[in-house]
């Protein structure tokens, strides 16, 4: 079967202040996500998660790319009837909870809009749809749940709202954008068991960006790893997070809390120098920090390599040639 999003080059520059400068945010970008399955984004801030969902749900328009669903080429540029069908299929997650509710409105009435703008409802056959909602989110009985505001709500209430409030037009595809970081480590994980069950119920697919690799390994069937708007290492989760082959992800997974710590985790951030988007090196980007690097990475971009069935690494460590070159820096261990 097709994937149910495939992405192909995806490009993105901004321009930056008045200076003229522009930094490539999301640099060629081209992956895919079967039908009912999740894939984690990984990498530190500024490297481009954020833009490349954004991207996919058409808040941004790329410079270049394809985007595909379930075969299907979803023009770049959507207006009108194409972009409210396209709306109804890919529903994004923010990761504020506070922000996205309009605190004016009550619950029933901020879940009611969708179904009544995508024609899924009408007359009464709304308010039992939106209680129905909010008990498949954990909110019972719906109707009590329905009459609240948001400030009478937990941050992880609101949260489970806002889940409702994506799965209210029925979608294929969820773009979560750190769902569960702007909430009270003690109820993460009850935000990615919903997020998993309901994956699971439905049969759909996602997109889950993430800081933290063990929340990626929890949730993800294959990962992804952003560096300075590049993917720099793909593949099945556990490959990826459990034995990665790229020495950014090693020095990610060097930087991680230990696993019994890992579901409680802050932001991780890896040490060293934090990448100028401007002023990126010709080669590999990840080269001025790399511990293993060699001549040709200053030269050019290293391509992905297949290191096992899935599972790609942009690292010249994986080239047989290129590799024996001598490092150029003494290995520090
Ligand atoms: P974080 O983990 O902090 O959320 P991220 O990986 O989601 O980071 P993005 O938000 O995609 O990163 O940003 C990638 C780069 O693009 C950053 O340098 C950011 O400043 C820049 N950027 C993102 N959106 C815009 C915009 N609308 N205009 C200008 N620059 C932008
Ligand atoms: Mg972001």
């Amino acid at each position: 079967a097709a994937p149910a999003l495939q992405v192909e080059g995806l490009t993105k520059t901004f321009r930056v202040g008045r200076s003229g400068r522009s930094i490539t945010a999301v640099n060629d970008v081209s992956l895919s996500i079967a039908r009912g399955e999740v894939l984690a984004l990984v990498g530190e801030s500024g490297s481009g998660k954020s833009t490349i969902a954004r991207l996919i749900a058409h808040l941004y328009e790329p410079d270049r790319g394809t985007v595909r669903m379930n075969a299907a080429v979803i023009p770049n540029r959507l207006r009108g009837s194409g972009l409210k069908r396209f709306r109804k299929d890919v529903q994004m997650i923010f990761q504020d909870p506070y922000g996205s509710l309009n605190g004016l409105n009550s619950i029933g009435y901020i879940l009611s809009r969708p179904v009544i703008n995508q024609g899924l409802a009408r007359g009464a056959a709304v308010q039992e749809r939106v209680n129905a909602l909010l008990e498949r989110v954990g909110l019972a009985p719906g109707a009590e749940w329905a009459a609240k505001r948001p400030h009478q709500l937990s941050g992880g209430q609101r949260q489970r709202v806002v889940i409702a409030r994506a799965l209210a037009t029925e979608p294929q595809l969820i773009l979560a954008d750190e769902p569960t970081s702007a909430l009270d480590v003690s109820i993460r994980l009850d935000i990615m068991n919903l997020l998993l069950d309901l994956k699971d119920q439905e049969g759909l697919s996602m997109l889950f960006i993430t800081h933290d690799l063990s929340g990626a390994r929890y949730m993800a069937d294959r990962v992804a790893v952003m560096y300075t708007g590049h993917i720099v290492e793909i593949g099945p989760a556990d490959a990826v997070i459990g034995a990665p082959q790229m020495p950014y992800t090693q020095l990610l997974r060097s930087a991680a809390p230990k696993p019994e710590e890992s579901l409680r985790a802050e932001r991780v951030e890896a040490r060293g120098e934090v990448p100028d988007l401007t002023n990126l090196p010709p080669g590999c980007p990840f080269e001025p920090r790399c511990a293993h690097a060699r001549a040709a990475c200053r030269q050019s971009l290293p391509r992905l390599y297949e290191v096992a069935p899935g599972h790609l690494a942009r690292c010249i460590l994986h080239d047989p040639v290129l590799a024996a070159q001598p490092p150029l820096r003494p290995d520090p261990s």
